[in-house]
Protein backbone atom coordinates (compact mmCIF):
# COMPACT_ATOMS: atom_id res chain seq x y z
CA UNK A 1 0.00 0.00 0.00
CA UNK A 2 0.83 3.85 -0.61
CA UNK A 3 0.16 6.76 1.07
CA UNK A 4 0.22 9.74 -0.31
CA UNK A 5 -0.45 13.03 1.91
CA UNK A 6 -1.12 16.80 0.69
CA UNK A 7 0.24 18.98 2.93
CA UNK A 8 0.86 22.71 2.92
CA UNK A 9 3.07 24.65 4.61
CA UNK A 10 2.89 22.85 7.60
CA UNK A 11 -0.84 21.66 7.43
CA UNK A 12 -2.16 18.33 6.51
CA UNK A 13 -5.20 19.55 3.89
CA UNK A 14 -6.15 15.93 2.11
CA UNK A 15 -5.22 12.38 2.10
CA UNK A 16 -4.87 10.42 -1.26
CA UNK A 17 -4.64 6.35 -0.27
CA UNK A 18 -3.14 4.17 -3.39
CA UNK A 19 -3.60 0.72 -3.20
CA UNK A 20 -3.57 -1.95 -6.06
CA UNK A 21 -6.85 -2.01 -7.75
CA UNK A 22 -8.19 0.79 -4.74
CA UNK A 23 -7.91 4.80 -5.74
CA UNK A 24 -9.29 7.29 -4.08
CA UNK A 25 -8.06 10.46 -4.52
CA UNK A 26 -9.14 13.53 -2.76
CA UNK A 27 -9.24 17.43 -3.81
CA UNK A 28 -6.38 19.98 -2.90
CA UNK A 29 -7.12 23.72 -2.77
CA UNK A 30 -3.84 25.14 -3.49
CA UNK A 31 -1.13 25.39 -5.63
CA UNK A 32 1.43 25.37 -2.86
CA UNK A 33 0.65 21.81 -1.80
CA UNK A 34 3.53 19.52 -1.58
CA UNK A 35 2.53 16.21 -2.33
CA UNK A 36 4.78 14.00 0.47
CA UNK A 37 4.35 9.74 -0.34
CA UNK A 38 4.77 7.22 2.18
CA UNK A 39 4.82 3.75 2.19
CA UNK A 40 4.95 1.20 4.87
CA UNK A 41 8.17 1.70 6.90
CA UNK A 42 10.81 -1.14 7.49
CA UNK A 43 14.04 -0.96 9.24
CA UNK A 44 16.14 -2.66 5.90
CA UNK A 45 15.10 0.18 3.73
CA UNK A 46 16.55 3.66 4.85
CA UNK A 47 15.27 5.68 1.41
CA UNK A 48 15.68 8.93 1.45
CA UNK A 49 12.87 9.62 -0.54
CA UNK A 50 10.31 7.75 1.45
CA UNK A 51 8.11 10.93 1.51
CA UNK A 52 8.87 11.87 -1.94
CA UNK A 53 10.81 15.60 -0.19
CA UNK A 54 13.94 16.69 -1.11
CA UNK A 55 15.23 16.83 2.48
CA UNK A 56 13.34 15.18 5.00
CA UNK A 57 12.56 11.21 5.20
CA UNK A 58 11.14 9.48 8.06
CA UNK A 59 12.75 5.75 8.50
CA UNK A 60 12.39 2.99 11.27
CA UNK A 61 15.43 3.03 12.86
CA UNK A 62 16.61 0.39 15.03
CA UNK A 63 19.09 1.98 16.82
CA UNK A 64 16.77 4.66 17.60
CA UNK A 65 14.42 2.24 18.57
CA UNK A 66 11.96 3.75 16.92
CA UNK A 67 10.71 6.55 14.02
CA UNK A 68 13.74 8.57 13.06
CA UNK A 69 13.01 11.96 10.91
CA UNK A 70 15.90 12.27 8.87
CA UNK A 71 17.44 15.53 7.36
CA UNK A 72 19.40 14.87 3.68
CA UNK A 73 21.88 17.56 3.14
CA UNK A 74 23.88 15.87 0.44
CA UNK A 75 20.92 14.74 -2.07
CA UNK A 76 23.08 14.87 -5.03
CA UNK A 77 24.75 11.50 -2.93
CA UNK A 78 27.85 13.11 -2.46
CA UNK A 79 30.21 12.33 0.21
CA UNK A 80 33.93 13.35 1.44
CA UNK A 81 34.18 9.93 2.36
CA UNK A 82 33.49 6.18 0.18
CA UNK A 83 33.32 3.47 2.92
CA UNK A 84 33.15 0.20 1.65
CA UNK A 85 30.09 -0.96 3.17
CA UNK A 86 28.19 2.73 2.41
CA UNK A 87 24.47 2.39 1.72
CA UNK A 88 24.28 4.86 -0.61
CA UNK A 89 23.68 3.35 -4.34
CA UNK A 90 25.35 5.70 -6.88
CA UNK A 91 27.87 7.39 -4.17
CA UNK A 92 29.73 9.84 -5.97
CA UNK A 93 33.10 11.97 -4.10
CA UNK A 94 31.80 15.45 -3.64
CA UNK A 95 30.34 17.82 -1.53
CA UNK A 96 26.70 18.66 -1.57
CA UNK A 97 24.47 21.70 -3.79
CA UNK A 98 23.58 24.62 -2.16
CA UNK A 99 20.42 24.02 0.17
CA UNK A 100 17.12 25.59 0.03
CA UNK A 101 16.73 26.26 3.87
CA UNK A 102 13.54 27.41 3.85
CA UNK A 103 12.57 24.51 1.54
CA UNK A 104 14.21 22.34 4.44
CA UNK A 105 11.94 24.09 7.10
CA UNK A 106 8.86 23.91 5.19
CA UNK A 107 9.16 19.98 4.66
CA UNK A 108 9.95 19.14 8.16
CA UNK A 109 7.01 21.12 9.59
CA UNK A 110 4.38 20.07 7.14
CA UNK A 111 5.90 16.66 8.45
CA UNK A 112 5.89 17.34 11.75
CA UNK A 113 2.33 18.40 11.28
CA UNK A 114 1.34 14.98 10.03
CA UNK A 115 2.93 13.08 12.09
CA UNK A 116 1.21 14.92 15.20
CA UNK A 117 -2.45 15.63 14.06
CA UNK A 118 -2.35 13.58 10.94
CA UNK A 119 -2.59 9.46 10.88
CA UNK A 120 1.00 9.24 9.67
CA UNK A 121 2.07 6.56 12.62
CA UNK A 122 -1.24 4.31 12.19
CA UNK A 123 -0.95 4.11 8.55
CA UNK A 124 2.89 4.06 7.93
CA UNK A 125 4.61 2.35 11.11
CA UNK A 126 4.44 -1.17 12.27
CA UNK A 127 2.57 -0.80 16.06
CA UNK A 128 5.92 -1.37 17.91
CA UNK A 129 7.63 1.38 16.62
CA UNK A 130 4.67 3.24 16.56
CA UNK A 131 7.57 5.85 18.21
CA UNK A 132 8.76 9.62 17.27
CA UNK A 133 12.87 9.32 18.42
CA UNK A 134 14.58 12.09 17.20
CA UNK A 135 15.14 14.17 14.45
CA UNK A 136 19.12 12.64 12.50
CA UNK A 137 21.11 14.90 10.17
CA UNK A 138 21.97 11.19 8.32
CA UNK A 139 21.67 11.68 4.64
CA UNK A 140 23.59 10.61 1.32
CA UNK A 141 26.73 12.02 2.35
CA UNK A 142 28.44 13.62 5.45
CA UNK A 143 26.10 16.65 6.68
CA UNK A 144 28.78 18.51 7.89
CA UNK A 145 30.34 19.06 4.51
CA UNK A 146 27.29 21.39 3.58
CA UNK A 147 28.29 24.95 4.61
CA UNK A 148 24.32 25.47 5.74
CA UNK A 149 24.64 22.86 8.04
CA UNK A 150 24.51 25.50 11.30
CA UNK A 151 21.95 27.48 9.36
CA UNK A 152 20.13 24.19 8.94
CA UNK A 153 20.49 23.30 12.51
CA UNK A 154 19.10 26.43 13.77
CA UNK A 155 15.93 25.59 11.52
CA UNK A 156 15.39 22.30 13.16
CA UNK A 157 15.35 24.48 16.64
CA UNK A 158 12.90 26.70 15.14
CA UNK A 159 10.93 24.34 13.87
CA UNK A 160 10.74 22.11 17.48
CA UNK A 161 10.15 25.49 19.34
CA UNK A 162 7.43 25.96 17.04
CA UNK A 163 5.91 22.44 17.62
CA UNK A 164 7.05 22.81 21.54
CA UNK A 165 7.94 19.24 20.57
CA UNK A 166 10.94 18.31 22.67
CA UNK A 167 13.01 16.17 19.99
CA UNK A 168 16.99 15.68 20.69
CA UNK A 169 18.19 16.46 17.30
CA UNK A 170 21.00 13.74 16.49
CA UNK A 171 23.93 14.34 14.10
CA UNK A 172 25.50 11.32 12.37
CA UNK A 173 28.60 12.42 11.43
CA UNK A 174 32.23 10.66 9.94
CA UNK A 175 33.97 13.63 11.73
CA UNK A 176 36.45 14.74 9.27
CA UNK A 177 35.71 18.11 9.33
CA UNK A 178 35.58 19.19 13.08
CA UNK A 179 38.09 21.38 12.11
CA UNK A 180 35.85 23.52 10.71
CA UNK A 181 34.55 26.93 13.05
CA UNK A 182 30.96 27.08 10.79
CA UNK A 183 31.23 23.21 11.90
CA UNK A 184 31.56 23.24 15.28
CA UNK A 185 29.47 26.07 15.87
CA UNK A 186 26.57 24.02 14.37
CA UNK A 187 27.49 21.17 16.40
CA UNK A 188 27.52 22.95 19.79
CA UNK A 189 24.08 24.86 18.99
CA UNK A 190 22.85 20.99 18.48
CA UNK A 191 24.43 20.34 21.87
CA UNK A 192 22.45 23.37 23.27
CA UNK A 193 19.11 21.79 21.91
CA UNK A 194 19.67 18.54 24.07
CA UNK A 195 21.26 16.54 20.58
CA UNK A 196 24.01 14.35 20.53
CA UNK A 197 26.46 13.21 17.96
CA UNK A 198 27.02 10.06 16.57
CA UNK A 199 30.57 10.24 15.80
CA UNK A 200 32.14 7.41 12.86
CA UNK A 201 35.13 5.44 14.25
CA UNK A 202 34.95 2.11 12.42
CA UNK A 203 39.16 0.94 12.64
CA UNK A 204 41.98 3.02 14.48
CA UNK A 205 44.67 2.11 11.92
CA UNK A 206 45.84 4.24 9.70
CA UNK A 207 46.04 1.58 6.86
CA UNK A 208 42.50 0.13 7.83
CA UNK A 209 40.98 3.37 7.94
CA UNK A 210 42.17 3.74 4.57
CA UNK A 211 40.85 0.58 2.92
CA UNK A 212 37.33 0.82 4.89
CA UNK A 213 36.60 4.31 4.92
CA UNK A 214 38.79 5.41 1.57
CA UNK A 215 40.49 8.27 2.93
CA UNK A 216 44.07 8.02 4.44
CA UNK A 217 43.84 7.32 7.92
CA UNK A 218 45.05 9.90 10.58
CA UNK A 219 44.40 8.22 13.92
CA UNK A 220 45.49 11.32 15.63
CA UNK A 221 43.52 13.62 13.82
CA UNK A 222 40.31 11.73 14.60
CA UNK A 223 41.50 11.71 17.84
CA UNK A 224 41.56 15.48 17.97
CA UNK A 225 38.52 15.67 16.33
CA UNK A 226 36.55 13.45 18.50
CA UNK A 227 37.95 15.37 21.75
CA UNK A 228 36.56 18.65 20.13
CA UNK A 229 33.30 17.07 18.97
CA UNK A 230 33.11 15.66 22.65
CA UNK A 231 33.24 19.88 24.14
CA UNK A 232 30.46 20.56 21.99
CA UNK A 233 27.67 17.77 22.54
CA UNK A 234 27.32 14.69 23.99
CA UNK A 235 29.30 12.23 21.64
CA UNK A 236 28.86 8.54 20.91
CA UNK A 237 31.27 6.73 18.87
CA UNK A 238 29.66 4.71 15.84
CA UNK A 239 31.17 1.44 14.69
CA UNK A 240 30.52 -0.58 12.27
CA UNK A 241 32.23 -4.27 12.80
CA UNK A 242 32.55 -6.64 10.16
CA UNK A 243 34.89 -9.13 8.06
CA UNK A 244 36.33 -8.43 4.64
CA UNK A 245 37.55 -10.72 2.47
CA UNK A 246 36.55 -13.58 5.27
CA UNK A 247 38.90 -12.04 7.93
CA UNK A 248 37.36 -10.75 10.83
CA UNK A 249 39.28 -7.77 11.84
CA UNK A 250 42.66 -8.82 13.38
CA UNK A 251 43.74 -8.48 17.10
CA UNK A 252 46.03 -5.48 16.31
CA UNK A 253 42.97 -4.07 14.51
CA UNK A 254 40.90 -4.09 17.79
CA UNK A 255 43.97 -3.26 20.69
CA UNK A 256 44.58 -0.01 17.89
CA UNK A 257 40.97 0.39 18.06
CA UNK A 258 40.81 0.74 22.25
CA UNK A 259 44.28 2.18 22.53
CA UNK A 260 42.73 5.25 20.71
CA UNK A 261 39.19 5.10 22.78
CA UNK A 262 40.65 4.62 26.22
CA UNK A 263 42.16 8.22 26.92
CA UNK A 264 38.80 10.12 25.82
CA UNK A 265 36.36 7.65 27.53
CA UNK A 266 36.07 10.03 30.25
CA UNK A 267 34.55 12.14 27.46
CA UNK A 268 32.24 9.87 25.57
CA UNK A 269 28.64 8.74 26.00
CA UNK A 270 29.73 5.11 25.17
CA UNK A 271 29.55 3.09 21.52
CA UNK A 272 27.04 1.94 18.67
CA UNK A 273 28.47 -0.68 17.76
CA UNK A 274 26.88 -2.47 14.60
CA UNK A 275 26.89 -5.24 11.96
CA UNK A 276 25.70 -5.03 8.60
CA UNK A 277 21.83 -4.36 8.56
CA UNK A 278 21.87 -3.61 5.07
CA UNK A 279 23.71 -4.63 2.30
CA UNK A 280 26.37 -1.82 0.85
CA UNK A 281 25.56 -0.59 -2.44
CA UNK A 282 29.19 -0.12 -3.24
CA UNK A 283 31.72 -2.19 -5.92
CA UNK A 284 33.20 -3.72 -2.09
CA UNK A 285 29.88 -4.99 -0.99
CA UNK A 286 30.74 -8.71 -2.41
CA UNK A 287 33.69 -8.89 0.19
CA UNK A 288 31.99 -8.03 3.28
CA UNK A 289 30.21 -10.49 5.49
CA UNK A 290 28.58 -10.08 9.04
CA UNK A 291 30.27 -11.52 11.87
CA UNK A 292 28.22 -13.92 13.71
CA UNK A 293 26.62 -11.89 16.76
CA UNK A 294 28.84 -13.30 19.68
CA UNK A 295 31.85 -12.22 17.79
CA UNK A 296 29.93 -8.89 18.17
CA UNK A 297 29.29 -9.26 21.97
CA UNK A 298 33.02 -10.29 22.97
CA UNK A 299 34.29 -6.72 21.00
CA UNK A 300 31.27 -5.18 22.87
CA UNK A 301 32.94 -6.82 25.89
CA UNK A 302 36.42 -5.91 25.07
CA UNK A 303 35.77 -2.14 24.71
CA UNK A 304 33.88 -2.06 27.88
CA UNK A 305 37.22 -3.50 29.79
CA UNK A 306 39.50 -1.51 27.86
CA UNK A 307 37.66 1.63 28.32
CA UNK A 308 35.23 1.42 30.72
CA UNK A 309 32.61 2.63 28.19
CA UNK A 310 29.03 1.28 27.86
CA UNK A 311 28.58 0.09 24.11
CA UNK A 312 25.40 -1.10 22.52
CA UNK A 313 25.09 -3.75 20.02
CA UNK A 314 22.91 -3.97 16.96
CA UNK A 315 24.36 -7.23 14.73
S1 LIG B 1 30.74 8.67 5.55
FE1 LIG B 1 28.65 7.85 5.48
S2 LIG B 1 27.78 8.63 3.55
FE2 LIG B 1 30.00 8.93 3.45
S3 LIG B 1 30.74 7.11 2.38
FE3 LIG B 1 30.87 6.68 4.59
S4 LIG B 1 28.93 5.64 5.08
FE4 LIG B 1 28.66 6.65 3.08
Amino acid sequence: MQVAIRAVWGMVTDIERQTAGDVHVGKTSTSRAQIIQWVMLRTDDHSRDSAGLRYVYPVISRRAGGVSVGINLNPNNACNWACVYCQVEGLTRGGPPPIDLDLLEQELSGFLEAVLHGDFMQRCVPLEAQRLMDIAFSGNGEPTSSPEFPGAVARVARVLSNFSLNLPPRLITNGSLLHRSDVQSGIRHLGSLGGEVWFKLDRAGADEIQEINGVPGAPEKISRALETCAGLARTWVQTCWFALDGDPPSAGSVDAYCLLLRPLAHQLAGVHLYGLARPSMQAAASRLTALPEPDMQLFARRIEIETGLKVIVSP
